[in-house]
């Protein structure tokens, strides 16, 4: 196959052009001969043509873009309360399909339309990453979650940041075109801010040199990506993603930052608008008042935040809230064991008071939403175990729940 002609006359029949003496010269059956250049020319023009039938072949039209209601109303059936995050994820969403269907019209050289990256800051277990995956859920571009935990600077032990593209990529089934329109959710996102203001003496390599790397992600630009992920090394072969269509959503608890939005809230109140400023603040939630500002001041560089337009928190929750995530959403754990018991013929009950007790039982714990299924675990694990055995009907009241977890 390689090059069999006289050295002295090799001629690629495609291009015509002489070929080097160190260049290389493939031969077909009858004689025919392409060169290197035409090969990888040839694969440029197919890789495009490729993408090209991708973008084109998206099969969302207007016709049935969901609106941000609608996306909306499916985020309620899985996350309760919330408001605010999913109405702003909503349009992001709905906002993202548009840019896809605006890039494959003929109107995109006119009109560029930005991305806007989301930011979520809310405690932890308070449904960041379950809005996330619900997303995901009703989406058809590839989504991943990745840990901003795990990465450091390009060179020291942890994750290259270029690791959360190979993750994409793989939920894309390594197809380039569909990752290159894809969502990432990059929680953790306040594990690398900026350890402090002095950096110098020991390098933050897990921080502001994060940022950097990430920055240039989120802006957008080709990225080399290391296609099983790992550390770069000379050999290795890379996938070229351009991440200017990506869509990113960030989360982070942000632990801390309700002290700097109090003090911001503070030295406002002189000026303009003063009192009802003053008087309108909402001191057991201030999160909402969470600005750009704030998230800088907590250690994001600005050009980072600036990346992040989309801003907005998700809300503590309290006992109401919880036991609504006990029995509402779709997928609520309530509803799961009913049905698991339901397999077996036996019709389960919880009674108010119990319900109540698993509630108060995650407040004390301080374990929020996320504990409450430890808690129904070690709760139903007897009744479970010889479940068969009990047949017919299941009730479980508060004096049930009390003897299961009064010891732990
Ligand atoms: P975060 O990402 O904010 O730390 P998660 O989304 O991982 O929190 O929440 C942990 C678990 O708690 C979820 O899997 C879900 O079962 C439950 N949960 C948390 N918040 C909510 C909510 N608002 N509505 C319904 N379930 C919730």
């Amino acid at each position: 196959m390689a090059d069999g002609k006289n050295r002295n006359d090799r001629r690629c029949s495609f291009c015509g052009e002489a070929i080097k003496p160190d260049g290389i010269l493939f031969q077909g059956e009858g004689g025919a001969t392409i060169c290197s250049e035409c090969i990888e020319h040839g694969h440029g023009i197919i890789a495009e043509e490729i993408a090209n039938r991708k973008r084109n072949s998206f099969n969302i039209t207007e016709k049935d873009l969901l609106k941000p209601a609608q996306i909306k109303a499916i985020l309620d059936d899985y996350v309760i309360g919330q408001d605010s995050a999913k109405k702003y994820l909503s349009v992001a969403v709905y906002n993202h399909y548009k840019r896809l269907l605006h890039l494959s019209s003929d109107r995109s050289v006119e009109v560029e339309l930005d991305k806007s990256n989301v930011l979520l800051v809310g405690q932890t277990g308070t449904g960041k990453t379950l809005l996330a995956r619900t997303i995901a859920r009703l989406l058809n571009v590839p989504f991943t979650i990745v840990d901003a935990t795990v990465l450091t600077q390009a060179g020291y032990v942890g994750e290259d940041v270029e690791n959360i593209l190979t993750r994409l990529l793989q939920a894309a089934d390594y197809d380039v075109a569909r990752a290159e329109y894809g969502i990432i959710f990059i929680d953790e996102i306040d594990k690398i801010a900026r350890k402090g203001e002095n950096t110098s003496i020991t390098r933050d390599v897990s921080g502001e040199g994060v940022q950097q790397a990430l920055l240039k992600i989120l802006e957008g630009t080709v990225v080399n990506v290391p296609p099983e992920g790992g550390r770069k090394h000379p050999e290795q072969k890379f996938i070229q993603v351009d991440t200017r269509n990506i869509l990113f959503i960030c989360g982070g608890a942000f632990d801390g930052i309700e002290r700097r939005i109090a003090s911001r809230l503070n030295t406002r109140a002189v000026g303009y608008g003063t009192a009802s400023r003053r008087s309108g603040v909402d001191k057991d939630n201030l999160l909402q008042y969470v600005s750009p500002q704030d998230i800088r001041s907590f250690g994001l560089i600005p050009e980072l935040v600036g990346r992040l337009p989309v801003l907005t928190y998700l809300e503590p929750l309290d006992a109401a809230a919880l036991r609504r995530i006990l029995t509402e959403p779709r997928n609520a754990i309530i509803k799961q064991y009913q049905y698991l018991f339901g397999m077996d013929g036996i019709t389960l009950e919880f009674t108010d008071g119990a319900l109540d007790y698993i509630v108060r039982k995650a407040i004390t714990d301080k374990s929020g939403a996320r504990g409450l299924r430890s808690i129904c675990e070690s709760v139903m694990v007897d009744a479970m175990f010889d479940g068969e055995a009990l047949g017919g009907k299941l009730v479980i009241d508060e004096d049930y729940v009390e003897r299961h977890i009064g010891v732990s």
